[in-house]
Parts: structure tokens; C-alpha cells; sequence
């Protein structure tokens, strides 16, 4: 994360327009912008891009008394001098320091998923991401409330810690034949959270699959919260 900082700083991250800037023959297309794609250079991925914009303007919500507004036109030095200074601190490991380090080294990441791995940009992704790495500082006690000085009274004492978001996915399931002379049976139950009332039922079925006898009935046991 420090190379890759260092790298930012000294204008040497690939983004595409650098390497066009390098005789590479490439078409550029920006991953972060949903609606109207840009072209890939370093002020569009850090700061000005949708994505960039969003997980900014996320995280700036976490600073009390902001009196460096962020601007859409800033540089890059430009941002890392305001931000390290939301809070008004002196701590070296302050969350506004780890932010933003955390901010860019993660879009930087996202980036790469999206153009190696053909994932698309999602913010949440970015945003969980930079939560979960200041959760792993936090709950080993690397970071004190003093790194949180100046933070709003939403992320006080510590954050939560994050819950990843599920993402439905949709999956074949195959049904597959018992052995003769075996049965299968298949159950299934659920319950209503409104009304509390739970229902299951089940079919058995035998090797051609044929059903030999089903059921359904309706439940007295309630699940109970621990
Ligand atoms: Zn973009």
C-alpha cells in the first residue's frame, strides 16, 4: 500500500491514459462511471470519476467541522493534503490519514478486479472494503479513540462491524434418483415473520422419481430468537 501511494504521488500508476502517454496502442474506458464512461486517467479514477466521487463523499460524512470542503477539481496532493487534515489532530495513525490511504488503495483494487477479473464497479464493494481493513485495526486495539478524534458521534466508539451485503445468486439444483428399493425423501419448512406461523411439508418419491406420497402440515413450533 505504501509503494503503491508512493507510485500515486509520483505520477506512476498505469492507468491507461499513462500508457497511452508510453506509446501503448490502447483504447481507454473507465470502469467507475456507470452512465457515461470517461476515459481512464489518475484525476478521474481517484477523485473526479462516479465512483471515486461517491466513496469520497461516503467517507467525508465521518469528519465533524469540515473545513476543507472537497472539490471536484482538486489534484491529487491537493486532496491528500485536505483530507489529512479533517479532525484536526495530531495523531499520526489518525482515521483520516487511514482513510485516506485506505480510499484510494482500494479503488486502485476495484479497478484491477474490474479489468482482470470482469467484475463491474460497485461502490458498496469499496466502501466495505475500506470499513473491514479499519474493523481488522480496531478490534485487535491497534487503533485508540484518540486515532478517532474529531470523528462524528455516528462512528463513536468504534464502527460496527460491517456485514458483508449477500448478493442473491441464482443456482441450479438437480434432483437426483435413489437406488432401488430406496425412497427419497425430500422436506421443506418455513415461517411467516409476521404471524409467526410455520408450515412444512415433504414428497417422497422412488427410483423413476415417481411420487409415492407427499404431505403438508401446518406447525405449532415457533423458532425462537437466542
Ligand atoms: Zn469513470
Amino acid at each position: 500500500m505504501s509503494i503503491f501511494l508512493w507510485r500515486l504521488i509520483s505520477n506512476r500508476i498505469p492507468v491507461d491514459v499513462k500508457l497511452q502517454w508510453r506509446k501503448i496502442e490502447l483504447a481507454s474506458k473507465c470502469y467507475c462511471c456507470s452512465e457515461r464512461p470517461n476515459i481512464e486517467y489518475l484525476q478521474h479514477l481517484f477523485i473526479q470519476g462516479e465512483g471515486a466521487a461517491k466513496v469520497w463523499s461516503k467517507f467525508d460524512t465521518w469528519f465533524l467541522g469540515r473545513s476543507y470542503p472537497l472539490r471536484r477539481e482538486d489534484s491529487i496532493p491537493d486532496r491528500l493534503d485536505i483530507w489529512s487534515k479533517r479532525g484536526n489532530h495530531s495523531a499520526a495513525k489518525h482515521i483520516s490519514r487511514l482513510t485516506l490511504c485506505l480510499i484510494l488503495w482500494f479503488l486502485w483494487a476495484k479497478r484491477n478486479k474490474c479489468q482482470h477479473k470482469k467484475v463491474s464497479f460497485r461502490l458498496f464493494s469499496v466502501v466495505w472494503q475500506v470499513q473491514m481493513h479499519i474493523w481488522k485495526l480496531v478490534d485487535p486495539g491497534r487503533l485508540s479513540p484518540n486515532h478517532w478524534k474529531g470523528a462524528t458521534s455516528s462512528m463513536k466508539p468504534f464502527p460496527i462491524k460491517p456485514e458483508r451485503r449477500l448478493i442473491p445468486v441464482a443456482k441450479v439444483a438437480k434432483w437426483k434418483a435413489p437406488d432401488p428399493p430406496w425412497l427419497k425423501l425430500n422436506v421443506h419448512g418455513c415461517c411467516d415473520d409476521g404471524t409467526g406461523k410455520g408450515r412444512m411439508g415433504g414428497v417422497a418419491r422412488d427410483h423413476y422419481g415417481n411420487v409415492v406420497v407427499a404431505f403438508t402440515t401446518p406447525l405449532k413450533a415457533r423458532t425462537e430468537e437466542f
